[in-house]
């Protein structure tokens, strides 16, 4: 099997029949389930939504891989975990070693609803407008089985290769994957030594071209509370003599914070790798404004700095701090002449990508906790510390082949960037196989709004880049090998002459 005999227009053309007519009334279905993490369902089980997405999906992949002899679908279940759907899938022709295989990871649990969806749209009923697909779970991340075997099973369709396959999809990514560990352990004997790990659950810079995540920043997530009072007191009488705990909170902040430029004291900074300074110089220069119109500012808004460049920097390796929850104050339309007994302040603290973040935590409770101004009752009460992850060189097999897929799915070169969020699963994997190469891409671009409202999948890049994967997965079996892959010098001067994906709705 050559990779260059493969006729990718046509196999195109088969995967985008495919999302059509097998996968959107199913990711519809999908799209509907309120099957939230169990950070934010913790009665997921009796609630039974997750029941239901993990059956509406492994009953789709049994349809879909009915002809695939050796093909195995599992649901496995470890006790008080969620379950997870573990597919493997035998190499296809080509000389494939059945002892190198390509693990490709997704997830099926999903983020809350979050108020703010637009008339007419709403988290769990799926909504198509024009190439967008609207709804919870949707691109983050239930596209990611469906993409996965409709790759194959196109690929198989149109003669070409791949190798075997391993499919995991976990529910708890939404809750830093706390189940995953101990499924990763359980696996371990099945899992082998994989050559190549997919990870369809990360960004794109644009809806352009094949977007692969060189990084991804880790975390410490926890509660600030700064107690002054056993109960509320009127604030004409109170205030002068007694502290305000917000005061005090924001004050407790600013050692981790200053709060004119936002910037991260020293003590959560790495050494930036100089070919990523110069890939965040690249992908700046190639989004330009495209990185601030990403995102829904209101007004004048500004970015916090100009250049795209920095902004590209600041997201994927240097530290940042959200404040994503805050108790202890009534609702501005309730709220009375009262000062209030305390503030708590969720603290989301995104850390660059090779910060060791148990030290991470360490700091940050030390900063905070202190010396308490006024001798106030101050915490900061942990709730994870996640590790960030950062790509290994790509072989050059890969790295063709990232070049030559997403030419002919896109039309255009491939581009890199380092992810601002976190993949749990990826430095779990990253750190059990050293020598694993790493495809972590997705279809969260602009404005696509996991995680807040809105949320879409945007079409025409889901039918590309799940032909793109194809392409991959086709290139691999030589790439594992070792042997040196052909420069396919061909593939880019067709590239212009090739409709990218014929849109179909
Ligand atoms: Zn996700």
């Amino acid at each position: 099997m050559h990779a260059s005999e493969l006729d990718f227009p046509a196999l195109q053309r088969t995967i985008d029949r495919v999302w059509r007519d097998d996968i959107l009334p199913a990711l519809c279905d999908y799209i509907a389930i309120a099957c939230q993490s169990p950070a934010f369902d913790p009665d997921w089980a009796e609630n039974g939504h997750m029941e239901r997405a993990v059956g509406l999906m492994t009953d789709w992949a049994r349809e879909q891989l009915s002809a695939v002899a050796g093909a195995c679908i599992d649901v496995l279940r470890l006790p008080g975990r969620t379950p997870l759907i573990f597919i493997e899938i035998p190499a296809s022709g080509g000389d494939a070693n059945p002892d190198a295989p390509v693990l490709i990871y997704g997830h099926l649990d999903k983020q809350p609803p979050m108020p703010g969806w637009a008339p007419g749209r709403d988290a769990f009923t799926p909504v198509f407008e024009g190439d967008r697909l609207y709804g919870r779970g949707g691109a983050d991340d239930g596209y990611a089985i469906f993409a996965a075997i409709a790759a194959l099973r196109a690929l198989r369709e149109h003669g070409g290769a791949h190798p075997r396959c391993q499919i995991l999809i976990e529910a708890s990514e939404e809750s830093s994957s706390i189940d995953l560990p101990a499924y990763i352990e359980a696996l371990a004997p099945r899992l082998g030594e994989p050559v190549l790990i997919v990870a369809l659950d990360a960004g794109c810079g644009n809806y352009d071209q094949l977007w692969t995540t060189t990084s991804l920043r880790g975390q410490v997530a926890g509660t600030l509370t700064v107690r002054v009072l056993d109960e509320g007191v009127h604030s004409g009488d109170a205030s002068g003599i007694v502290p305000s705990s917000f005061r005090i909170a924001r004050q407790l902040l600013s050692r981790l914070e200053d709060p004119h430029s936002g910037e991260i004291v020293a003590d959560f900074h790495v050494e930036i790798p100089q070919q990523r300074r110069e890939q965040a110089a690249a992908a700046g220069a190639a989004l330009g404004q495209e990185l601030r119109e990403g995102f829904p500012f209101h007004g004048d808004t500004r970015a916090v700095a100009d250049d795209p460049g920095e902004l590209a920097l600041n997201r994927a390796w240097r530290p940042q701090l959200a404040i994503t929850g805050i108790d202890g104050a009534p609702r501005v339309a309730d709220a009375a002449a009262v000062m209030q007994p305390y503030t708590a302040l969720k603290l989301g603290l995104r850390l660059p990508p090779t910060l060791d973040p148990e030290a991470a935590a360490r700091r940050v409770r030390a900063l905070l906790e202190a010396d308490p101004p006024y001798c106030s009752a101050v915490s900061f009460e942990l709730d994870f510390a996640s590790r960030g992850w950062h790509a290994p060189p790509a072989a050059p097999w890969l790295a063709a082949s990232l070049e030559r897929a997403s030419r002919l799915a896109f039309g255009r070169g491939s581009a890199v960037i380092g992810g601002g969020g976190g993949i749990p699963f990826l430095a779990m994997l990253g750190e059990r196989y050293p020598r694993a190469q790493f495809l972590v891409t997705g279809v969260l671009g602009p404005q696509s709004n996991a995680h807040g409202p809105n949320e879409f999948l945007h079409l025409p890049t889901v039918r590309r880049l799940t032909a793109a994967l194809a392409q991959v997965l086709h290139d691999a079996v030589r790439g594992e090998t070792g042997r040196a892959p052909d420069t396919h010098a061909d593939a880019g001067g067709t590239a212009d002459t090739m409709s990218a994906a014929t849109p179909v709705f």
